[in-house]
């Protein structure tokens, strides 16, 4: 057990699972080939979070090790915080909280701190996956149009980014949806639009979205992932007034996350006995239940 709130510098990390069969790890682990070999009893890598982008998974499956995470017990829980920071963002709560706490609650006037309407405006899902439908269905009790884009159907990119008012991602982090979100996707969007991300970092060119909300080619944005993490006080997107970030707790509820620890742990254990994890993220992996030393 690693003890530390802090994760393990990766020599620590290294050190610390030289003699393991199996390693459960968090989203702030990095898990490369390196670390692998480093470890010659490894059979099992349990992530606990959905998405294994920390892990170099294809290193995994050519040294027969199984990689498990934990899809679905925390769909629901990610898209409610997604729909959170919509809400957030649009109607300016946490800026509201923040003049009523230095005491400046301004006086009621016909127009100050005007927001946008989340019900009835146009929501862009990029990613219709598990958590991506969740925030769909979600949407439809706010009388929402609900676009989507994925790579096995919906709008192009492109048409979706300039039909909607809010745009939120649901995609993983792999190669082809690093940076998916660049100048130029953000000056496609409406000036009123605002983003939402819920997915991971790096799937937003983070310079270009400083720009883009400093000079208002759009109008806010909701992250609860960022690009790094954990985002610095002195950090740029601090500075503007639009933009509500939370610390990557999109499943983070008591229920999901005993949920998540319960999945992680199955996995961890039917590999470790030998068996399929029951949700495993390499398919292609043919398991060895001991390997051999390198
Ligand atoms: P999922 O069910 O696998 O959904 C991802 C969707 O993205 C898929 O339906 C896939 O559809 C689409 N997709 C994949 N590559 C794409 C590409 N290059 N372009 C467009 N669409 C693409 O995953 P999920 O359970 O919804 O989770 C999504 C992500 O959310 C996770 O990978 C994780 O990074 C993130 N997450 C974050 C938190 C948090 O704490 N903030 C919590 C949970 C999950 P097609 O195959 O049809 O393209």
């Amino acid at each position: 057990m690693w003890p530390d709130r802090r994760p393990p510098p990766p020599a620590e990390l290294r050190a610390a699972a030289r003699e393991a069969d199996g390693l459960l790890c968090l989203l702030s682990d990095s898990v490369d080939a390196d670390l692998m070999d480093a470890c010659p009893r490894l059979v099992a890598i349990s992530v606990y979070a959905v998405g294994t982008d920390n892990v170099d998974l294809a290193a995994a499956t050519e040294r027969g090790i199984q990689v498990g995470h934990t899809p679905d017990v925390l769909t629901e829980t990610t898209a409610d915080l997604a729909f959170a920071l919509m809400l957030a963002v649009a109607r300016r709560v946490v800026e509201g909280d923040g003049l009523v706490r230095r005491g400046e609650w301004p006086p009621w006037e016909p127009s100050a701190f005007l927001g946008e309407d989340v019900n009835g405006a146009t929501l862009g899902i990029v990613g219709m996956g598990r958590i991506g439908s969740a925030l769909a269905r979600r949407a439809e009790g706010f009388a929402m149009e609900v676009l989507h884009s994925a790579r096995s159907g919906g709008l192009p990119l492109a048409e979706l980014l300039e039909r909607s008012d809010f745009v939120s991602l649901h995609v993983p982090l792999t190669p082809e949806t690093r940076a998916l979100i660049g100048e130029d996707e953000l000056r496609r969007m409406k000036g009123t639009a605002v983003l939402v991300n819920t997915a991971r970092g790096e799937i937003v060119d983070t310079a270009a979205l400083v720009r883009a909300l400093g000079e208002g080619w759009i109008a806010g944005a909701g992250l609860d992932v960022t690009d790094p993490e954990p985002l610095s006080a002195d950090h740029p997107l601090l500075d503007l007034p639009n933009v509500v970030v939370t610390p990557h707790v999109g499943s983070a509820t008591r229920r999901t996350r005993e949920g998540m620890a319960d999945l992680a742990v199955d996995n961890l254990l039917a590999a470790l006995r030998g068996e399929r994890m029951p949700r495993l993220a390499n398919p292609d992996v043919t398991p060895s239940a001991t390997r051999p030393a390198p």
